[in-house]
């Protein structure tokens, strides 16, 4: 299930996706609230984030398959020294990796949003938020799961 987030999580003068031909897509996407992988049209592997050229083969074409947006928390940090001023409002925060469960092996870095920084532990299942922001762009955060999973 999929859950509009209100609040962002940083605040406005945080440095925003860099946007390039490689990118584009995921980005334009992610305003549409579609969470894309990119996967080779070679040999099919997926990777994260959005690069021009397969680790893999080496292939540079690719195509795109939509995420559910389920995952589990596969590491985290919390942040109590920010190196950007923007943020230093909302210290402490959360960095985590997440691996989405559609694949193998595919992690994303975001943020665990509605979740105290105290209570979030690796395998946590979570699911994907989209925080819009004022500027049009839309990203990703993860909240735990509501679902009826439970932790293993
Ligand atoms: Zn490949």
């Amino acid at each position: 299930m999929r859950v509009e987030s209100d609040d962002p999580y940083f605040p406005d003068g945080m440095p925003q996706p860099a946007l390039d031909p490689v990118s584009l897509p995921f980005w334009e996407a992610c305003r549409d609230h579609r969470l894309l992988v990119q996967y080779c049209s070679k040999c099919g592997t997926h990777r994260s984030p959005p690069k021009p050229m397969c680790g893999h083969c080496g292939c540079f074409e690719c195509g795109w398959s939509e995420a559910s947006g389920r995952g589990r928390v596969f590491t985290y940090t919390i942040v109590h020294h920010s190196p950007h001023p923007a943020s230093q409002e909302c210290l402490p925060y959360n960095i985590a990796v997440i691996e989405l469960e559609d694949y193998d092996r595919v992690l994303l870095t975001s943020n665990v949003v509605n979740c105290p920084d105290d209570v979030l532990y690796v395998d946590l299942p979570v699911e994907l938020v989209w925080e819009d922001r004022r500027d049009g762009q839309s990203l990703y955060r993860f909240q735990p799961s509501t679902g009826d999973r439970r932790p293993t």
